[in-house]
């Protein structure tokens, strides 16, 4: 099918006079990649790494690089840097780098390794993540990513990684949505949870051998520019509230997403955007804030105490089926509904891919039969998936060794036993594919700026594939980085830097006059309820479906929100004490900001692509609609100053290997 009907077709100079987007934004120069080598794309990491300039063993010595964050992508960078003979500086807010969200993943990492023989190779997994990801990511960033995937599996078994295996030895695989292979690598449900104890021992092993210096509950408050170089990080010691200034000759953001922009989202309670929202405050690029992800299969919401949603792992959908009953009059125990008044949607729109679509259209497919009235439990906004076809052709021992935690953390959580009843499950905010702005080497827009893992805008477009995150942070933090960084610190040491240069002076005071604002309003609302209505705000108009007029909406909302929360929100306590009502209060001044910038990003592209639905960009029988002649670009937004307009680079995304055309999964 051709990528857009002419029947539908708006050009861009229509739709922009139609926004009037000129009060939102400013539009500034394109941008490019330039590090990616010009030669067939196969070659190209290859060639990357031979022309990176190397740094001798002997001179890693003299260098030094601050690492914020020791999920997968910082631990396996700060293990590889220290192991390489760097000095890594290394941070986390929490207790121990092991309790990173990382941790959280369950269902598995991706890699083409091909075990199963199933027609997987470096190419097609290339494939399959620009297509999944809608034709809005980097094709060398992804080959990249498909190439590096195989070496991440041999490093983790070596690290002794228990991934699952079949009964000839083999590493085993499952499938994830978007794909018609298995090349899912798990621990059982742990997944995220096993490849982070690797990189910890990794990571300890170079604390003990002197080469990195880790520090937990240390929050990044405010990036240190020098020069037009990152040179350091202002961070608060979250146990005794004092403010503290590290420096160094490159700093590495790997401070995961900020999905908790929402409020209610599957990610950890503390994950927050500050460490990258400071950094784009001062000139890093922020691309593609609007693309987030929503999961398909999560727990509902169950009412309106709830500040976390849980996540029931994608894997599920090889095995369990989903549907709805055909009318929305039939409210009768799903167990005594037959066959025949069932609608498995996924496998009746989707016959090629059924319940395996990718998360993107499992979502939209769930919304839809929900707001024709036949979602099912409270609200009606929740969807069966169901094992009990599972359950009798492969018995429940089976189904247990498979996903016995995901059924138990189900069944504590709802007080229903899915080996019984269908799980319900409903869509829910899930990952960011927006991020910090890098280039091939994983450098942002200010030189010795580095991002990786979930923190940068990534390889995933405008929708991940399912158990590409945590591939991504590895390769980002074992591989990529170790061989780019080194090709700008060759040009190191840079001039020492200290307290007394005016640069870092402003950046301290920045971060006490905040504090002490904060501290000082002195009002009547809870940091909470202010970010519970903002997380409304994002979700209702700036979540699965968007349209111009909700977005100028919660534009507008946004805004007052954002004055209101200045003058009357409510922070006891005091700094130099353990104070997580502060450390809440910081992020959601940040969310505030952020949830702003993904309304404007979301105005301007006014075209449907990934999850995210824009109501004005439909095809005649109500297909999510990309518009590739205009939208065929990265957004990569410049800061333009406290209440001044965001400046927009656009970086036009070329597919030489893959034809863009619109996705099909029937
Ligand atoms: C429930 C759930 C299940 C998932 N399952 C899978 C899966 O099966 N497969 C898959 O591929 N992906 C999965 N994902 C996605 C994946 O887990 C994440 O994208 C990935 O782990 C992110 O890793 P990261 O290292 O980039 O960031 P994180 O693991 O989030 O680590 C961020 C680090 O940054 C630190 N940090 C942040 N801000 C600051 C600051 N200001 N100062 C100091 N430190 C800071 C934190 O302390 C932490 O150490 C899942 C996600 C969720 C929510």
């Amino acid at each position: 099918m051709a990528s857009k009907p002419p029947d539908v077709h708006v050009t861009s100079s229509e739709l922009l006079d139609s926004l009037d987007t000129d009060s939102f934004y400013v539009e500034g120069a394109d941008i490019a990649d330039t590090k990616a080598p010009k030669v067939p794309i196969d070659r190209r990491w290859e060639e990357r790494r031979f022309r990176a300039r190397l740094v001798s063993p002997a001179n890693r010595r003299k260098l030094s690089v601050i690492i914020v964050g020791t999920g997968l992508a910082g631990s396996s960078a700060a293990a590889t840097l220290g192991e390489a003979g760097y000095n890594v500086t290394c941070f986390c807010y929490q207790d121990s780098p092991r309790r990173a969200h990382s941790i959280a993943a369950q269902g598995g990492i991706n890699a083409a390794k091909n075990y199963r023989n199933d027609g997987d190779s470096v190419y097609r997994l290339f494939y399959d993540t620009v297509k999944g990801g809608d034709f809005r990511a980097r094709e060398s960033n992804v080959y990249r990513l498909a190439e590096v995937s195989v070496e991440i599996i041999d490093q983790c078994v070596a690290q002794g990684v228990p991934f699952a295996r079949e009964y000839g030895g083999l590493l085993d695989n499952r499938s994830f949505g978007g794909v018609q292979v298995s090349r899912t690598f798990y621990a059982r449900g742990q997944t995220g949870q096993q490849l982070l104890i690797g990189a910890y021992q990794a990571l300890e092993r170079q604390i003990a051998a002197g080469t990195v210096e880790m520090n937990t509950r240390h929050e990044m408050l405010e990036l240190i520019v020098v020069d037009g170089r990152a040179r350091g990080v202002v961070i608060r010691d979250m146990v005794t509230g004092a403010i503290e200034t590290h420096f160094a000759d490159a700093v590495v953001l790997a401070t995961g997403g900020y999905s908790n922009v929402f409020f209610l989202s599957t990610n950890a309670m503390g994950c927050n955007v500050t460490a990258t929202w400071r950094a784009y405050r001062k000139g890093a690029y922020f691309a593609n804030p609007c693309f987030t992800q929503i999961h398909p299969t999560c727990i509902p919401v169950s009412g309106d105490h709830q500040s976390k949603l849980t996540l029931m792992s994608e894997s599920l959908r090889n095995d369990g089926r989903i549907w709805v009953p055909k009318s929305g009059e039939d409210k009768r125990d799903p167990r005594e509904i037959p066959e025949q008044d069932r609608d498995y949607y996924l496998e009746r729109l989707y016959p090629s891919f059924g319940n395996l679509v990718p998360r993107d259209i499992a979502s939209r497919a769930a919304k839809n039969v929900c707001d024709e009235g036949r979602g099912v439990g409270p609200g009606g906004l929740g969807v069966y998936l169901d094992f009990a076809a599972a359950i009798a052709r492969l018995g429940r021992p089976t189904v247990e060794a498979r996903y016995g935690n995901l059924f138990q953390i189900y069944a504590q959580i709802t007080g229903e036993d899915p080996y019984q009843t269908p799980m319900r499950i409903y869509p829910a905010v899930h990952y960011t594919m927006g991020g910090l702005w890098v280039d091939y080497d994983l450098g942002s827009s200010i030189p010795g700026l580095y991002v990786t893992g979930e923190a940068n805008f990534s390889d995933h477009g405008a929708n991940r594939l399912g158990a590409s995150a945590l591939m991504q942070g590895l390769a980002d933090g074992y591989f990529v980085l170790p061989n780019t960084i080194s090709d700008y610190l060759a040009d190191g040491p840079f001039p020492q830097v200290d307290q007394s240069h005016p640069a870092v002076a402003e950046a301290v005071e920045a971060v006490r006059a905040r504090i002490d604002k904060l501290l000082s309003v002195n009002g009547s609302r809870t940091v909470d309820s202010f970010h519970r209505e903002l997380g409304r705000l994002m979700w209702d108009y700036c979540g699965m479906e968007r349209s111009e007029e909700g977005l100028r909406k919660a534009l507008t909302r946004i805004r007052e929100l954002k004055k209101e929360y200045w003058s009357d929100v409510r922070v006891l306590g005091t700094n130099e004490e353990l104070n997580q009502a502060l450390e809440r209060a910081g992020r959601v001044a940040d969310f505030f900001e952020l949830g702003e910038l993904m309304c404007i990003d979301a105005l301007v592209r006014r075209e449907s692509c990934g999850g995210h639905f824009r109501v004005e960009s439909q095809t005649p029988d109500g297909e999510a609609l990309r518009v590739d002649d205009e939208f065929a670009y990265v957004s990569a937004w410049e800061f333009g100053g406290d209440d001044r307009r965001p400046i927009l680079h656009k970086e036009p995304l070329v597919y030489e290997y893959v034809e863009m055309k619109q996705r099909s999964y029937k």
